[in-house]
């Protein structure tokens, strides 16, 4: 027997007992007589003690124990003379009498805690050292936690796993497939799913009615932002449903989760349209931890020669604005900052213009020229703005204005501590539109994928105004972060090939990918639709890590790199020959 107990389970209760435990050694603190080692493992920290009165070899053997040591010891639970109240084994201490040395370690290329010297490139290389800290561990027992809390909520309501292939025909979500190259057949390729989108609607045709799986998703798109190339979700589809329905299970699974999890009692979630949530927050996933709403301003602007305030009015943009809340007293340097923030290149302002409604009553600003006082008060009316607010205004494109405001309102939100860490922001944006207009090309593409439901009721611009199309088409966003999308799907036949044909796909085109699709839908296809979570963003955001990495046993570089197994590598030639691959560098 390698133990009785796990590091992490022994207590004052246990007292005079004997016990064997197995672990990795974190520490060995000699002091005077006695030697202390806290010895570590999954559940937890132990401290052992080693005295060189009672045993003399014993004590010195435990003195050579290096870091990371495995050890086995047998001993007596103690009660300790000096406790610590901050583990749950704080109050005891194994008294050892016999020391077994499983296996030797040598010496860790960084401290294994939480605080360590290790930066993130040296821990993902040695990442099954990094799981030893406390933290990574315990997101990853968390992690396991909530697939546990989904399987539990989704099992109960008949929902049922059933497993899809990973080598399968593209599924598109609007990234670029992973290829795999077939050896029996020369020349052609799998692709690995971008999502078992297909195969579930598939499955829903196949009469399962209700479907999930907690599946990897592959994706090879550029390394963006916090993107891993495989990551997981929860999938999930459902017939005979409406928009409702979803709402109501979905809804429904989050709130069982937070509880179980956080204990938190998340209320019901509110409801967003796609249009509300980009005019008032410049984004489709709004942070409402804070309010701070977007404010347009062209129907109240006063009269004046502002060019650049009247230019954008004229040639159809927006003038519109945030309220600083309390922000009067920004000094020259922070209002800099914040200019600068939004002419940023992605962001293309020209300027922000400053409206400050002093403490003292008086109001100042940075186009005093163009406005008299009388008129700024009339602008700050549409703010509510009360002493000690600053106004912060933008006239530019329509798009641009609103996506740079919403950036804004983050970035202020952030510097004035406006978010509440405690307080949780979850919320449904829908009627998101069927249809994008590429801003490059001008090509009509789809929004979220090509299979959800238009809304019926504007089918009547599918042909003439088709980015007016709104589709049955959500997205569930936590604290600013899209953690679910789905819709309901098309099930019929006829609608799915029009919007194949609006997609700009010739009759040839689709029925080489689709064709299998199309076919299904001969055979009675119920009326359908479901979603998938982010799982690796829903874990992060629960247990506060940073960035997805941090919450993925063994995941990628943001260059999407494996610096652990070193992938990916070049692959011999005789690999390739049997591949039928001939490989062409280019300069990149
Ligand atoms: N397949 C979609 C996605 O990966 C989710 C869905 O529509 O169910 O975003």
């Amino acid at each position: 027997m390698y133990r009785s107990n796990t590091c992490g389970e022994l207590n004052i209760k246990h007292v005079s007992a004997t016990v064997t435990l197995s672990g990795w050694v974190q520490r060995v603190r000699a002091m005077g007589g006695m030697t202390f080692i806290d010895l570590r493992d999954r559940y937890g920290l132990t401290q052992l003690v080693f005295n060189m009165d009672t045993d003399a070899g014993l004590c010195e053997r435990a003195n050579k124990l290096g870091r990371e040591y495995v050890i086995q010891v047998t001993g007596t639970v103690t009660e300790r003379s000096s406790k610590n109240p901050n583990i749950p084994t704080g109050e005891i201490e194994i008294t050892v009498t016999e020391l077994n040395i499983l296996s030797e370690s040598e010496t860790p290329p960084f401290i294994i805690d939480n605080d360590t010297d290790g930066n993130e490139e040296l821990r993902l290389k040695y990442r099954y050292l990094d799981i030893r800290r406390p933290v990574l561990r315990d997101t990853l027992i968390k992690r396991a936690m909530i697939i546990r809390a989904v399987r539990e909520y989704l099992d109960g309501k008949d929902f049922m796993e059933v497993e899809t292939p990973n080598l399968i025909k593209s599924t598109p979500e609007g990234a670029r497939d992973f290829l795999v190259p077939s050896r029996l057949q020369h020349g052609s390729f799998y692709a690995l799913p971008q999502s078992p989108q297909i195969l579930k609607q598939l499955l829903m045709v196949a009469g399962m009615d209700r479907y999930y799986q907690i599946v990897k998703c592959f994706r090879d798109e550029d390394f963006r932002g916090d993107r891993q190339p495989e990551f997981s979700q929860i999938d999930c589809e459902m017939s005979f449903v409406h928009q409702e329905d979803i709402f109501e299970i979905f809804g429904g699974l989050v709130q069982h989760v937070f509880k179980k999890i956080l204990n938190y009692d998340l209320p019901n979630l509110q409801r967003l349209k796609y249009d509300d949530a980009i005019r008032l927050y410049g984004s489709d996933k709004p942070d409402l931890r804070f309010h701070c709403p977007i404010i347009e301003l062209n129907e109240v602007l006063p009269q004046a020669d502002f060019p650049v305030f009247n230019n954008a009015v004229a040639s159809g943009g927006l003038v519109a604005g945030l309220n600083a809340k309390g922000c009067a007293a920004y000094t020259r340097k922070q209002l800099d900052e914040l200019t600068e923030f939004v002419k940023a290149t992605h962001r293309g302002l020209g300027g922000l213009v400053n409206i400050r409604f002093n403490e003292d009553g008086t109001v100042k600003s940075s186009v005093d020229k163009f406005y008299t006082e009388e008129q700024l008060r009339e602008i700050g009316k549409a703010f509510n703005a009360e002493k000690g607010d600053m106004l912060l205004i933008a006239a530019d494109k329509t798009s641009k204005v609103r996506k740079a405001l919403g950036d804004l309102r983050l970035e202020l939100g952030k510097r004035n501590n406006w978010i509440d860490p405690a307080k949780w922001s979850v919320l449904w944006i829908v009627d998101f539109p069927l249809f994008e207009k590429d801003e490059e090309s001008g090509e009509i593409t789809f929004a979220h994928h090509p299979f959800c439901s238009p809304h019926l009721d504007d089918m009547k611009y599918f042909d003439t105004d088709p980015t007016r199309v709104r589709a049955q088409t959500y997205d569930m966003v936590m604290n600013g972060n899209e953690i679910l999308s789905g819709s309901i799907r098309i099930y019929q036949r006829d609608i799915q090939e029009k919007v194949f044909r609006n997609l700009g796909l010739t009759d040839e085109d689709r029925d080489k990918k689709f064709g299998f699709m199309l076919n299904a839908f001969k055979y009675g296809a119920p009326p359908h639709g479901g979603c998938a979570f982010g799982l690796d963003r829903l874990v992060m955001l629960m247990t506060g890590g940073e960035t997805i990495r941090d919450v993925i046993a063994f995941p990628k570089t943001s260059g999407g790199r494996d610096l652990m197994m070193d992938a990916p590598t070049p692959v011999d030639t005789k690999q390739l020959n049997e591949l039928g691959i001939q490989v062409k560098l280019t300069e990149k």
